[in-house]
């Protein structure tokens, strides 16, 4: 008999964009199902109705997809264990609460939000742990019947047995005890009829028979209360590990102040889908042997979640750039040009009215490409960086090249070897420029920095075999960008 298939879950309330650090959670139980052939499940925690949203749940759903993070059964895509939307799931939350209560293990509380936060105020007063009393604990269940057949507004609290330890085996940290005299009985169900966090995640864990929980460390006081409640439903919990939690540089914990957090920010500020993968990959994990740029898909097959480490982790944008370099420079060069043509559209307006599908612009931005890839960190930087392909500045180049002691003589030479060379490229730019060298007798910068200066109208750049028939592709598709000939004949013209 085959042994049973891990399950695993990703599940985000849908609240708000995607966090980084809810990415790399998504990312981990995605490494583990798919490397041990497991089935990860989509489920959207949305029972807080106040602030969840369909948008941040299609939101979220994008993000997913585009980092590539697959799912089996979820809300769209279904399973054998549906809804996956727990706010499809009420009636379930409602069976499973009127077990607890009939079994004594939950009870009607009728106390106000104004006593609760009164009891807050005393225990952190006194410098104790704020924790519920147990106040309405000891109402009979006829008492507590009688009061909501009333209409008096109640929660059902769950209780915690008294003077117990709750340990369980944390598969990243190890051993994990905590006490119930600790643990105030938790709200499982609120006096609105919602589920609470911590009641809803064991019944459906337990329903769609989660094996694994893998989630952030911000929950681990969480799973103590998760285990009493599948101990008194009768359940069996699942395996867990909670991942310390992503730091910003000062190890605080990454938020606004630090820059971006959500993988919508990443994705806007230029980085790649697989550098953003990875580098969340090695946020607590590594594939060992020294190796850190590995495909997902290779990961999924090393990744074993024992070896995560409990350590918090620092988000290194350094790292994160230079990993993303990286995946620049071996993107296939199409889908390169597909990912860097939204910037162009929006920051060289000077290439004309022009359509992402559009030839023209597609053949311009992928020729500039190799003037770019190896130099800037992300998409983003690509516009600026080749700027100097489109727009000329014939004032400032000839200023440039008056500027240079043998300047007008090389250009002059320059311009008579193009002339007869056709499109340019980086062979018919070298074979030009030592012709210029023969006519001139001038060699090495006191060459080519004329020629630079000339047609570039920059005083530094990148290399000009690149930029060259860079130049010369863009001339040919787009009005009033001059040619390489043009522009050296435009430098040469005698004034009007
Ligand atoms: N909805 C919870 C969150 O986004 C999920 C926690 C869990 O994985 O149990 O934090």
């Amino acid at each position: 008999m085959s042994a049973r298939p891990m399950r695993l879950r990703f599940a985000p309330s849908p609240t708000g964009l995607l966090h980084v650090g809810n990415a790399r959670t998504a990312l981990f139980n995605w490494l583990l199902a798919r490397g041990q052939g497991g089935i990860l499940i989509l489920r959207i925690e949305d029972t807080d109705t106040e602030r969840s949203t369909r948008a941040s749940e299609d939101g979220i759903c994008a993000d997913l997809k585009w980092l590539g993070l697959n799912w089996d059964e979820g809300p769209n895509e279904g399973g054998p264990f549906p809804p996956y939307r727990q706010s499809e799931r009420l009636p379930l939350y409602a069976s499973y609460a009127r077990t607890l209560l009939d079994t004594g293990h939950a009870y009607w509380c009728f106390c106000s939000a104004e006593q609760l936060e009164q009891e807050r105020a005393a225990a952190l007063a006194a410098g104790a742990p704020p924790k519920y009393s147990g106040r309405c604990r000891g109402l009979s269940r006829e008492v507590a019947e009688a009061r909501r057949a009333e209409g008096e507004p109640a929660a059902i609290r769950f209780v915690v047995p008294a003077d117990r330890e709750v340990t369980f085996p944390d598969l990243v940290r190890g051993p994990v005890t905590f006490h119930t005299s600790v643990i105030g009985d938790p709200v499982i169900v609120r006096s609105d009829g919602g589920p609470a966090y911590n009641f809803a995640v064991v019944v459906d864990d337990a329903l769609m028979e989660v094996t694994h929980v893998i989630r952030g460390e911000d929950h681990i006081s969480n799973t103590p209360r998760q285990l009493l409640i599948y101990e008194a439903l009768g359940l069996t919990p699942p395996t867990f590990a909670h991942l310390s939690l992503v730091l910003g540089p000062d190890h605080a914990p990454l938020s606004k102040r630090h820059g971006a957090t959500s993988v919508q920010e990443f994705r806007a500020r230029g980085y790649l889908p697989e550098a953003l993968v990875n580098y969340l990959a090695l946020l607590g994990w590594s594939p060992g042997d020294g190796e850190e740029l590995l495909s997902a898909d290779e990961m999924a097959r090393r990744f074993d979640v024992v070896r995560v480490s409990h350590s918090s982790a620092v988000f290194d944008t350094e790292k994160l750039a230079w990993i993303n370099r990286h995946y620049m420079k071996v993107c296939e060069s199409e889908r390169l040009v597909d990912l860097a043509m939204p910037w162009f559209a929006s920051t060289l307006p000077n290439l004309g009215p022009w359509t992402l599908s559009d030839p023209g612009p597609r053949v311009a931005v992928g020729s500039v490409l190799p003037l770019a890839v190896g130099a800037v960190d992300r998409l983003e930087e690509i516009p600026d960086r080749v700027k100097f392909v489109f727009e000329w500045n014939q004032a400032e180049a000839s200023r440039l090249v008056a500027a240079e002691a043998d300047g007008p003589k090389v250009v002059a030479a320059f311009a008579d070897a193009i002339a007869e060379a056709g499109p340019l490229t980086k062979d018919s730019f070298r074979a030009a420029a030592t012709k210029a060298r023969e006519v001139t007798g001038i060699k090495g910068k006191a060459l080519f920095h004329p020629i630079r200066v000339a047609l570039t109208g920059m005083d530094s750049g990148p290399e000009l075999d690149l930029a060259i028939p860079a130049i010369d592709v863009v001339a040919g598709l787009m009005d009033g960008v001059p040619s390489c000939v043009a522009r050296v004949c435009r430098l040469l013209a005698p004034a009007p």
